[in-house]
């Protein structure tokens, strides 16, 4: 059982450490928040940070965890401290029988004023109508700020008590008779009954270092940005074979790849640099030709190549690992920021009370038990 006193430290300066040391903040332990870079420098920094509603069968608590994370997200958007601009998520079917799934979905939903588009209705967006069978949208998703967020938490916590040191890079957890006794850092050693692997796609390492062996691997998600001759509004879209394309300003495109499938996936050195290669290129040049012919051919003016962190069902693992003290916050896939604020809550009221809140059971590390042998 996690304990429920003495320091916590956080190892990870992304949008999921940051929100749980903000959440910790108002609670009585010490905090310690260490980044080996910037805040917000990992995946977060690399992020096209849609908050998504979740669609289909409620049962595995993420109907719950979107909730929470959603209201946190309003409240602080309708009072002006963060930016948000609702341009909404559009899914898009290419036969008459994935448009039927894509209806059903629709009835499953967080979002209660999703509706289905047929062909014509789509030509709104810029897209081909004879090449669709129709589409579901859901317009209240919309475009948040990483970094905006990041610093908001991160203010936040520090004016709170909690201690953030950037620039510190933890090297190793350390334990004494099976439980969590701290971590070394570049600069030393920090005391802490609770250590939270938020590292992102380098928590696979810091596993190695512990011992602990849990199902993450990586996959990487390319992103072009390009000036089009787009003039219509342009949602977040997913098309098929996993491409989606979002407008950005009056006639931008930015185009990425939603690989996020952990059996396609594999484990990268996350300090690695990844190009975007010639193959997406021609993949999103064949996109837009495609689909959205009044686009016409795309002038690149960006591009870069961020690293998801996957799972087998998509899920982060929130849990306690088999050393005492030693929590993984970690493989978040594609909805990290998504995710984060409901993350923080649950993981603050968790090691406050030490009775694991509800939403966090389906986040266990047990439920890939034997993927954990094959890690
Ligand atoms: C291209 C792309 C698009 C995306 N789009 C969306 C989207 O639209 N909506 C959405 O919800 N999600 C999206 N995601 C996913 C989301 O960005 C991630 O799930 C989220 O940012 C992960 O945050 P994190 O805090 O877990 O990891 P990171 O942001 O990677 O943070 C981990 C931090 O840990 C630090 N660290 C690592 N090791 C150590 C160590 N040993 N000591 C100290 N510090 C350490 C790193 O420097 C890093 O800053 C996208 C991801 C990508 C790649």
């Amino acid at each position: 059982m996690v304990a429920t006193d003495g320091p916590v430290i956080v190892v990870g300066g992304g949008i999921v450490g940051t929100s749980i040391a903000y959440h910790l903040a108002s609670g009585e332990r010490p905090v310690v928040l260490l980044e080996r870079d910037r805040l917000g420098s990992g995946t977060t920094g690399s992020s096209i940070a849609q908050f998504v509603a979740h669609l289909g069968p409620s049962d595995s608590g993420e109907h719950g965890r979107r909730r929470l994370a959603r209201d946190w997200y309003d409240a602080r958007i309708a009072d002006g401290q963060l930016s948000f601009e609702e341009i909404g998520t559009l899914r898009i079917s290419r036969t008459e029988r994935e448009f039927e799934r894509l209806k059903r979905l629709k009835s499953h939903g967080t979002d209660v004023r999703a509706r289905s588009l047929r062909p014509q209705e789509l030509a709104a967006y810029g897209i081909d109508p004879d090449r669709v069978s129709g589409g579901l949208l859901t317009p209240t998703d919309g475009v948040l700020d990483p970094g905006q967020i990041v610093q908001y938490m991160a203010e936040r916590a520090r004016d709170a008590g909690v201690r953030i040191e950037t620039g510190t890079e933890v090297t190793d957890v350390r334990t004494e008779d099976g439980s969590v006794s701290g971590v070394q850092t570049n600069g030393g050693t920090i005391e802490g009954s609770v250590v939270v692997n938020a590292a992102g796609p380098w928590a696979p390492e810091l596993n190695d270092a512990v011992g602990v062996s849990a199902p993450l691997r990586h996959t990487e998600g390319p992103i072009v940005v390009l000036e089009t001759d787009r003039s219509d509004p342009l949602p977040l879209t997913f098309l098929e074979g996993g491409i989606y394309l979002r407008g950005e300003g009056a006639s931008k495109v930015l185009a990425g790849s939603f690989a996020s499938d952990y059996e396609g996936a594999t484990r990268h050195d996350p300090d690695h640099a990844r190009p975007v290669t010639q193959s997406f290129h021609l993949e999103v040049a064949d996109v837009l030709e495609r689909y959205f012919p009044s686009y016409g051919d795309g002038k690149l003016i960006n591009e870069w190549n961020g690293l998801r962190t996957v799972t087998p069902d998509g899920r982060p693992i929130v849990d306690e690992a088999a050393v005492d003290g030693y929590v993984l916050a970690a493989g978040p896939s594609g909805y990290g920021v998504t995710l984060a604020p409901a993350i923080g809550r649950l993981v603050a009221e968790w090691f406050e009370t030490g009775g694991k809140p509800a939403l966090l059971e389906s986040l266990s590390l047990g439920r890939f038990e034997s993927a954990i042998e094959h890690a």
